[in-house]
């Protein structure tokens, strides 16, 4: 009996079984030929609502949450219930993405963010699309599964994880996410899928590797290879090297390679972590100073070590973002959930584009290097 059998003979689910066959096959069919080659002269941005020219972007934010995050399954307890709040929510976050393309100035516009809400922890590709039409910005949204850092991995990726051919499965799935549409969370694991593409594939570390953090990681890079799709990364309080050498040994392109959550204690020695910046910028990937709006990191301090790496000649790899959500779910290992118990935030996605910006040009960076980081940097990475 080999080894995936008796796992799905554990799981007791017929979809789930059907499930590892179909993602089994679409990987061998997709990596057996190289994908999306008579696409690559002209790249494309995959937003929710389709493929986007790149030009047509402006200013992205590359690392946020909208509307929602959800913990629930990471403790194998069922989603907390959307349909009754959906309303409020779509309209509060449609208001505050238009306030952040509100401080476009047109040559900047429309704008468009990144929406880094992994599988199964609160993403509704459905929610994504009415959002998307509710708002003026571009939303581009991610495969991937998220990390061990503040909450238990996914089942799901933790069963691909250890299952033999398990890791080939899973960069099937991503591959499958991104070139024809994300999972549904309305079925059992893998069982539906939506049309809606992702466009990025996120996932993370904690302060340490964990084994089902290393396997997320070597799928995210046989996809991106596979695909051009770009990656995008959770650090805790360092291991961004680390990553960005993990995921370039298993043949992620080094262009398409984004390590975030920086400006903080990126190399868990050094408050101020300027070489350590420049050490992943040397390896050709992108730094991502994407809390931008966080205690934790600090707005001068963000700017601070932007500045450093813009005057070191890195200024076509650095990305911003805030790394906001507007609504979360606190009860996430409670059995029963009510929709009266989310947890209202209230995200400024505006800090970026006016109180860092302001920041930046005191330290001398000019307007011209601020356009590369929000505008030119954004479209480049994410054009596949
Ligand atoms: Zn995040």
């Amino acid at each position: 009996m080999s080894t995936a059998t008796k796992t799905t003979q554990l799981d007791g689910s017929m979809s789930r079984r059907s499930m590892l066959a179909a993602s089994a096959g679409a990987a061998t069919a997709i990596l057996a030929a190289p994908l999306l080659s008579q696409d690559k002269k002209n790249p494309m941005v995959h937003t929710v609502l389709g493929p986007v020219a790149p030009d047509k972007l402006g200013a992205t934010l590359m690392h946020e949450h909208a509307p929602i995050v959800d913990w629930s399954e990471l403790y194998e307890t069922k989603p907390a219930p959307v349909a009754p709040v959906r309303e409020k929510m779509l309209a509060k976050t449609a208001s505050l993405l238009d306030a952040f393309h509100d401080t476009l100035a047109p040559n900047e516009g429309p704008g468009a963010i990144v929406e880094t809400t992994p599988i199964r922890v609160g993403r509704y590709p459905m929610l994504f699309v009415d959002l998307a039409k509710r708002t003026k910005v571009h939303i581009i949204a991610s495969s991937g599964f998220w990390c061990e850092a503040l909450a238990p991995q996914h089942p799901w990726a933790i069963r691909l994880g250890i299952n033999e051919g398990g890791i080939e499965q899973m960069a099937g799935l991503f591959i499958r996410e991104v070139t024809e549409g994300m999972e549904d969370p309305s079925g059992e694991w893998g069982e539906k899928f939506t049309n809606v593409r992702a466009g990025i594939i996120k996932i993370g570390t904690s302060t340490f590797l964990r084994p089902s953090e290393r396997a997320c990681h070597i799928a995210a890079a046989i996809a991106s290879k596979t695909t051009g799709c770009p990656i995008t990364t959770h650090t805790t309080d360092g291991g961004g090297l680390e990553e960005a050498e993990l995921l370039l040994k298993h043949g992620a392109p080094t262009s398409k390679v984004i390590i975030g959550h920086q400006g903080n204690q990126d190399d868990r020695e050094n408050d101020e972590a300027d070489e350590y910046h420049k050490l992943i910028a040397r390896l050709g990937c992108y730094v991502q100073f994407d809390r931008v709006d966080h205690a934790k990191y600090g707005i001068d301090k963000q700017a601070r070590q932007i500045a450093k790496l813009v005057e070191g000649g890195f200024v076509k790899q650095v990305l911003l973002s805030h790394d906001h959500a507007p609504y979360y779910f606190p009860n996430y290992t409670a059995k029963e959930k009510r929709p009266e118990d989310w947890k209202a935030l209230e995200p400024d996605y505006t800090t970026v584009t006016t109180k860092l910006v302001a920041s930046l040009g005191m330290l001398g960076v000019s307007k011209s290097e601020i356009r590369t980081m929000l505008v030119d940097n954004p479209k480049r990475v994410l054009a596949f």
